[in-house]
């Protein structure tokens, strides 16, 4: 793809829940301030589809028999549209140009980014290229865990568990390795699943799950992490706490404690760290390879403007903030990735305002790290939700998940395309739940 060079690029890398946020956002700024001769919002990503991760526990647990019977051999077709949503449909008509490119890596003294094809200059830049895996260089985990963080991922897990699930089919056990929301999410609606399906009179998957930290979803509020505990147990999965996995062979986890668990699937959930491409970069990462907003650049508070060289933003699971008051580091979650993203989004826009001589002084919008409200699906039409003080659980914070859904989707579709999505996914998985 060519760039006009007349034109200054705002070039938004990666997008995920913080880059596709920061792009629309910026995209729409340009269309009406009417400066779209002068400048470009190009989003960069490697894949073409934006991806739906609260969404891929279901695809990883439906069966085809949840499938109308002509259409089972094609679910992996069925299911791609309900959580991969292609990018360049996204944009459409919002003033953002996608490229498929992979960035490879970025000259900031430059002021360009390395593309797998080629060079591309940018005037202001937002680093939202994410997370990947972190196997934490632990012996054969990469070789015999199952990643869940792509829609592939999910099919893979999807292809090995179904064919295991019913009657006369033996005991398959299922080990989950880190308890934080996926695998919490991951095991319950194992569980649920599979023993819901209708011609299954017993259970035959046993599930268990493995955390090395005190808790279950560790950095949650306590009344959430007792409630998906109570609910894990009703739901028979096995859970360990305070046991790191320390080696993993073809049939069994080793733990430091000296345990051994004998697998026949083992799904590895335990950690993310950001994206390699941070390593070259010279800004101040922590020990997960996150980027430190530690000093805003003009004398503002820690963090507050999300810059973190020049024009250079970064938001997402690729930046860590600090909570000014516990200290803690910003979770590796959608929200703060969006929140973040219109936050860049905002600051790049009054820049462009000052040097477009729209208005006469940069006003900084500043970030802080909210109390997020959080959901955690555990098995069928069950949630634990945190919303502000109140902690809810059971079918209404089932619910309350369906709407946030919706709500993202209506934030980055039409509305007639975004009610779409929601109920067919919704019709599609509902099938595998049955009520808590
Ligand atoms: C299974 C699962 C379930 C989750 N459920 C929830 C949930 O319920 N609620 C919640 O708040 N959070 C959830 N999360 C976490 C959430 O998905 C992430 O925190 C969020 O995606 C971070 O947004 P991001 O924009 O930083 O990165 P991402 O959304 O990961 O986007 C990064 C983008 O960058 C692209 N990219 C990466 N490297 C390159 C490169 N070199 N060149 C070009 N493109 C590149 C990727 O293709 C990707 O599209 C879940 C995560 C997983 C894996």
């Amino acid at each position: 793809m060519e760039f006009p060079e007349y034109k200054k690029n705002i070039v938004v890398l990666g997008g995920g829940f913080g880059g596709l946020q920061a792009a629309l956002r910026l995209g729409k700024f340009i269309r009406r301030a009417g400066l779209g001769g002068k400048y470009s919002v190009v989003l960069v990503d490697k894949h073409p589809r934006h991806i739906f991760t609260p969404l891929l526990y279901e695809v990883a647990t439906t069966s085809e028999a949840s499938l109308p019977a002509g259409k089972r051999n094609t679910i992996a077709h069925e299911l791609e549209p309900l959580v991969a949503y292609p990018l360049k449909e996204l944009l459409e008509s919002s003033g953002v140009e996608f490229h498929l490119d992979e960035v490879r890596r970025l000259d900031i003294l430059e002021g360009v980014a390395h593309l797998k094809t080629g060079k591309l200059d940018y005037e202001y830049l937002v680093i939202a290229l994410g997370s990947e895996t972190n196997y934490f260089d632990i012996p054969g985990l990469a070789a015999h865990g199952l990643p869940l963080k792509t829609f592939e991922d999910a099919l893979a897990i999807r292809e090995r568990l179904d064919p295991r699930v019913g009657e006369n089919k033996g005991l398959t056990r299922v080990v989950i390795g880190g308890a934080g929301s996926t695998g919490v999410e991951l095991a319950g609606e194992i569980r649920e699943w599979s023993c819901a399906r209708p011609y299954t009179k017993t259970c035959n998957i046993h599930v268990t799950l493995v955390e090395s930290g005190h808790n279950i979803l560790g950095a949650m509020d306590a009344r959430v992490q007792a409630k998906a505990t109570a609910r894990l147990k009703k739901l028979r999965v096995q859970i360990f706490t305070e046991e790191r996995v320390v080696r993993v062979d073809t049939r069994e986890i080793h733990l430091k404690s000296g345990e051994h668990i004998l697998h026949d699937i083992f799904i590895w959930t335990g950690g993310v760290r950001a994206v390699p491409l941070t390593e070259e970069l010279p800004m101040k990462r922590e020990g997960k390879g996150r980027i430190e907003i530690t000093s805003g650049m003009e004398c503002l508070p820690i963090g507050e403007d999300l810059r973190v060289a020049g024009n250079i933003y970064a938001v997402g699971d690729i930046a860590c903030l600090y909570d000014p008051e516990t200290k803690q580091p910003s979770p590796w979650m959608a929200r703060p990735a969006m929140m973040g993203a219109r936050c860049a989004a905002k600051n790049i826009i009054e820049r462009i305002k000052f040097a477009e001589g729209i208005s006469r002084a940069i006003k900084t919008h500043t970030y802080r790290v909210p109390d997020y409200p959080y959901i955690v699906p555990v098995g069928g039409k069950y949630a634990v939700a945190k919303i502000g003080p109140f902690v809810i659980s059971g079918f209404l914070a089932w619910v309350f998940k369906g709407i946030v859904e919706l709500n993202y989707f209506l934030s980055i579709m039409p509305w007639w395309r975004a009610l779409s999505v929601w109920l067919r996914g919704f019709l599609l998985f509902i099938k595998n739940d049955r009520m808590g």
